[in-house]
């Protein structure tokens, strides 16, 4: 008998072409999040095991909890193929157990099994019953539900559930790129996107010196929270300090915000095209601020042709909020530092703006050549979770 973790991927099964990637993906992040541990991943027929060599199951399911792509773990008793056995070990488990009430439930995969699923549940019941004191089967609300798998090459005997992180994998959906500024929606969004399975590379402007390094070491905390539900990320910090003076010298008070995000847009097309990400992501959640109504979204998006992802664009603040608290991104996102979008704010930004106007204004600046010495001169951080060096594999 091995006590081991069993981890469950229910939707992963829907998606029959990919099923392969979607396997060696899973396997690998898993063996990615456990790096350090010492365990062993194997995998037989429809499930994946975990052995903590260590017996550290409590350190080794924490990590898991944060996988995508799973969608229950359990601690589990693998038993080998023998009936008898099962019954000896199972009577073995249960005395270490405290309970009074119980049912069986058993799942058969394997059908060329001799007895069916309810003559397994009421024989077992029934070894309880005769081998244990004091106890009684209850079907609806049992103090300990028995769950045993009838598998082709052993038994699964196990107890409780822990709902996994659930989504498709890391890594299975391809890249994006995630403009993370210190605020709360950002980290959220790209908590989400990872969730369904998206590798993330970030983009961050800071415009030194009115912005502080403090502001910059934020943006790396919130980015390493996320490693751990993503993997290694790739922080691209683009120097936005000329670009930003420039809007702020020659531009309309009203329109320093769209100009500069509709810069902001532009380069981070321009680095995601140039390390294979599909998608731009961001924490825009629609009508919170003046450059997120449907207008502002619409004259800032039409400088770029790369698809964005906006996955809180319809969550209230505090539902955005009580996913921050979830991910514990929320402590860091609230610390007082600047971002460059606060810093030149003006005092009343159009809340309309008309794409017209931008083109007129854009004229106004050297943003091509800005633009150009911005991406050639940017910062990459490897922001690690401290657990492993990611590869990709697409
Ligand atoms: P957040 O709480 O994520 O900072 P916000 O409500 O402050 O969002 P904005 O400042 O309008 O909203 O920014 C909208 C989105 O644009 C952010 O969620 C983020 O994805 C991106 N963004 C804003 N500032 C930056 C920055 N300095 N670097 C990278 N991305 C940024
Ligand atoms: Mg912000």
């Amino acid at each position: 008998m091995q006590k081991i973790i069993m981890i469950k991927y229910g939707e992963l099964t829907t998606k029959k072409d990919n099923k392969g990637l979607f396997l060696t993906t899973l396997k690998r992040n898993v063996e990615n999040s456990l790096k350090n541990l010492n365990v062993e991943v194997s995998y037989d027929s429809g499930r994946m095991f975990v052995n903590p060599l260590n017996d550290n199951y409590d350190e080794v399911l924490n990590k898991l909890e944060k996988v995508f792509g799973i969608h229950e773990l359990n601690i589990v008793y693998k038993i080998e193929n023998d009936y008898e056995i099962l019954k000896k070990e199972l009577v073995d488990i249960l005395k270490e157990k405290d309970f009074k009430t119980f049912k069986v439930s058993t799942k058969r995969s394997n059908k060329n099994f001799e007895k069916t699923s309810m003559e397994v549940s009421k024989e077992l019941g029934a070894v309880v019953l005769k081998n244990l004191d004091k106890k009684e089967v209850d079907v609806h609300t049992p103090d300990l539900t028995i769950n045993v798998e009838i598998r082709m090459d052993n038994f699964i005997v196990y107890f409780n559930k822990i709902e996994g992180a659930g989504g498709y994998p890391v890594g299975t959906l391809g890249k994006g790129l995630l403009m993370l500024s210190g605020g709360i929606d950002s980290p959220v969004a790209g908590y989400l996107v990872s969730k369904r399975g998206v590798r993330l590379e970030a983009i961050y402007f800071e415009s030194p010196p009115h912005t502080s390094l403090e502001a910059k070491n934020k943006v790396i905390s919130l980015a390493k929270k996320l490693s751990e539900y993503n993997g290694n990320i790739k922080l691209h910090v683009i120097n936005f300090t000329n670009i930003q003076e420039s809007i702020y010298k020659n531009i309309p008070n009203d329109y320093l915000i769209t100009i500069m995000r509709r810069m902001m847009y532009r380069i981070g097309e321009q680095i995601a095209n140039y390390n294979k990400c599909k998608i731009l992501v961001n924490g825009e959640s629609i009508g919170q601020v003046a450059s997120q109504t449907l207008t502002s979204i619409s004259a800032i998006n039409s400088v770029i042709t790369m698809p964005v992802i906006r996955p809180v664009a319809c969550f209230d603040k505090l539902e955005i909020i009580d996913i921050a608290n979830k991910i514990d991104t929320y402590k860091t996102s609230i610390l007082p530092f600047e971002d460059c979008c606060t810093i030149f704010v003006p005092t009343h930004p159009v809340i309309n703006p008309d794409i017209e106007k931008c083109v007129e204004y854009e004229k106004l600046i050297d943003y091509e050549e800005l633009i150009k010495d911005a991406i050639k001169e940017h910062e990459i951080i490897n922001v690690n979770n401290n657990v492993n060096e990611f590869e990709d594999i697409l």
